[in-house]
């Protein structure tokens, strides 16, 4: 019996302390990296690896040298520089051999982070001044270690071996060494040996990467780089193709389900796109094509409507209510339509279009928000809407009378029950959940209406496959022609006072603007809103005092309540306010047609897709609009991506070229998708993500319930390991 348990091999399903004894003082630290089996100790991949070639002691230093030291802070002093007023934090660190003087220009924080005798590693480049050698701005980190002890031979300094040695995120209690030798352990113990793969084999050799037991090994013990890498791409496969395989089933579980046919109407549909005051473009024709030949089917339809800002998604999705409304439930009851929109001023704009868009049609349109309702037409004057009672509207859409409601997040509540509801729309979804686009999908009739998802986001499309991997894609990329493309101009310092004037012009003329401050980067979040609301405040009591005091100004940031937020936006629409001082928060979705001026504070700051967001917020009408990107960094690279952008109107194409320059972080937050920096990354091949797409679709199409893959299903059952929620 005895034998029996000590014989008994380590799962990776085991818990950590099945490894190794822990302190109290352990167990909570490794709570707090969410480590409490062996699987998650794995999964908790090194940050980064210490090459031993590159560790120094403070001894044998030259100047331009790269060294990385470990050492422990003395004499930390937070001080102002003697010319400016730059705040700076100055330290030696002290190792074994001796000590280095290290500055930080303008980051007094380095010394509240890091008092004396906190263990750090610094990396940088040696300079030297009149008081010797120093480090500038170096790279720092807490560390657990005096200098990497478990590097298993510093000696080897000259073999071909070992190199690289990996340093984990670490937290109180819990040290990158500890958490190394937690890793050896497992390992020593046997975990790896029955160690199954849930990817087939098939598909690791097509991409030629390495199988998991293989990748575990490679990425907590490099040999060298190379495996590393090849370690660290098997793993960033694998989240996309787990994402994909639980997309796939979803997906192929909402094919079973039925949804209303809409049959086509070739002659209406001709008549209701004569009524629109444009002709409309190709792309917004083939876009309509494709929606509703889903449409005409009985499986639900999945679709994300991607197209740039101005693009005309609105027009597209009221063609397609259009079609709605003209069939019928086989009740012989009208179908109806939830239109859901970001923001309540959002919504009441969609519900005037739609007015103007559906008067000649006899059907009725309701608005829901939390603010109140309405419905058109009114009984009394039949050209305009009405206010109307919550209870009121709840229960003509009960009893399926209206046939479009257009509202904000009101429509997935609970007490929101349709008829028939047969199409759903939803505007800039990436605001919404994935889950509560789910509720809404999930709806009350037995049958499930078909869903329609639009963003201006431009995402590339390997992202899109991926984080929508549900869904179908249509992308609409063409302009409407007749539109004045926005002139946008790189400002220089020397030339602000000539744009002010030429800003103050559009403004007699009664036009509005946008004037958007520099985007913070800081670790502290609650630092960075206090630096955001100071820099807007400040600015707009500078636009408003010193340069523009014949105007008023008015201010928007993310730190105000979502009530504010919307009254600051309803003024700036009713023209109560000439100038909008802002975050970028005003980037989504806002329509305001008379806004013609654009200035973006520190526009080097943003990621180009993001300042095209911006930018599509004026433009919107007939006027000329301009954006103006106010930088004082004239360094190359800067100046080489605003230039992309004054040269490129393409949401998308900007959106690649942000990807390939800076990273997929600059575009989109990983976590905001629920996916780790190595998949973003990762995203970035589009042959991978389509081997990841392909592969699933054929693994579910032959084997739904994944009864021939029970590791994958377990995977995929597994919440936490794809973190879409
Ligand atoms: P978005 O894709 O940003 O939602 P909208 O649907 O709000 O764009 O369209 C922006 C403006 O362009 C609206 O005023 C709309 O009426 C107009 N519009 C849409 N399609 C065309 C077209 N083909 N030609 C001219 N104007 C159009
Ligand atoms: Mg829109």
């Amino acid at each position: 019996m005895l034998n029996k348990i000590t014989d008994k091999k380590l799962q990776i399903t085991s818990l950590v302390n099945e490894v190794n004894r822990l302190s109290p003082q352990h167990a909570l630290g490794l709570q707090k990296l969410n480590i409490e089996n062996i699987k998650d100790l794995f999964y908790h991949f090194p940050a980064r690896y210490v090459d031993v070639r590159e560790i120094s002691g403070t001894v044998n230093l030259t100047k331009g040298q790269a060294v990385t030291i470990y050492g422990i802070m003395d004499k930390v002093t937070i001080k102002r520089s003697f010319r400016g007023h730059m705040p700076m934090t100055e330290c030696n660190v002290i190792d074994n051999s001796g000590k280095i003087r290290c500055i930080w220009f303008n980051q007094a924080y380095i010394g509240k982070m890091y008092p004396n005798e906190t263990r750090v590693r610094v990396s940088g480049v040696v300079q030297e001044d009149s008081r010797g050698f120093f480090l500038s701005n170096p790279q720092i980190e807490k560390t657990g270690i005096d200098h990497p002890e478990h590097i298993d031979s510093l000696f080897a300094k000259n073999a071909d071996v070992e190199f690289l040695t990996p340093i984990y995120r670490e937290t109180k209690g819990v040290s990158s060494l500890f958490l190394y030798t937690l890793i050896k352990k497992s390992v020593n113990k046997g975990v790896l040996e029955n160690l199954e793969d849930p990817i087939p084999k098939e598909i690791l050799e097509k991409l030629h990467l390495p199988q998991l037991k293989e990748a575990l090994l490679y990425i907590h013990f490099p040999k060298n780089e190379k495996l590393t890498v090849a370690a660290r791409k098997r793993f960033a496969f694998e989240e996309i193709f787990y994402l994909q395989i639980k997309q796939q089933a979803e997906r192929k579980k909402v094919k079973h389900s039925k949804s209303y046919k809409i049959n086509k109407n070739p002659k209406e549909l001709k008549d209701f796109i004569k009524s629109f005051p444009f002709k409309p473009t190709e792309a917004q024709l083939n876009a309509i094509d494709q929606i509703l030949n889903d449409l005409s089917k009985q499986e639900p339809m999945g679709r994300l409507l991607e197209g740039d800002v101005g693009s005309g998604k609105t027009f597209v999705a009221a063609v397609c209510c259009h079609e709605i409304i003209k069939n019928k439930a086989d009740n012989g009851q009208i179908l109806q339509v939830a239109y859901m929109a970001p923001t309540e001023i959002l919504a009441k704009q969609h519900f005037e279009s739609f007015i103007k868009f559906f008067k000649n049609t006899n059907i009725e349109i309701g608005l829901l928000t939390s603010k109140g309702c309405k419905k058109f037409p009114s009984k009394t004057n039949t050209d305009n809407s009405t206010d109307i009672s919550r209870t009121q509207l709840l229960k003509w859409i009960k009893e399926g009378k209206i046939n479009i409601v257009i509202g904000t997040h009101s429509l997935i509540q609970k007490s929101v029950e349709f008829g028939n509801l047969a199409f759903v729309i939803i505007d800039e979804q990436h605001r919404f959940g994935v889950k509560q686009r789910k509720e809404l999908v999930h709806n009350k009739s037995e049958k499930i209406p078909h869903l329609l998802s639009m963003t201006a986001t431009p995402i590339p499309r390997t992202l899109a496959l991926t984080i929508f991997g549900d869904l179908d894609l249509t992308v609409i990329d063409e302009m409407p022609k007749e539109r004045k493309p926005i002139i946008t101009e790189i400002v220089p310092v020397t030339k602000r006072k000539e744009i002010y004037e030429h800003i103050r012009k559009e403004l007699k003329n009664k036009r509005q603007v946008y004037v958007v401050c520099p985007r913070i980067d800081e670790q502290d979040e609650e630092e960075k809103q206090k630096r955001i609301l100071k820099s807007v405040k400040e600015e707009a009591e500078r636009l408003s005092s010193d340069v523009f005091p014949e105007f008023i100004v008015d201010v928007l940031h993310s730190k105000m309540k979502p009530k504010e937020k919307e009254e600051v936006m309803q003024d700036f629409l009713d023209k109560k306010s000439d100038i909008l001082v802002a975050t970028s928060v005003v980037e989504v979705g806002i329509n305001v047609p008379n806004a013609s001026v654009m200035v973006i504070e520190g526009a080097d700051r943003f990621g180009l897709a993001q300042l095209h967001q911006l930018r599509g917020r004026v433009g919107r009408a007939e006027h000329q609009s301009y954006c103006y990107l106010f930088t004082d960094n004239m360094g190359e690279s800067s100046q080489r991506r605003l230039i992309s952008l004054v040269k490129s109107k393409n949401g998308f194409e900007l959106a690649e070229i942000d990807m390939l320059n800076r990273g997929i972080g600059t575009l989109a937050d990983g976590k905001q998708w629920g996916m780790s920096d190595m998949a973003m990354e990762a995203i970035k091949n589009p042959k991978l993500v389509e081997i990841a797409r392909e592969e699933a679709k054929k693994i579910i199409e032959k084997d739904e319930e994944l009864k021939m893959y029970p590791l994958l299903k377990s995977i995929t059952e597994d919440k936490d390991s794809v973190h879409m929620e």
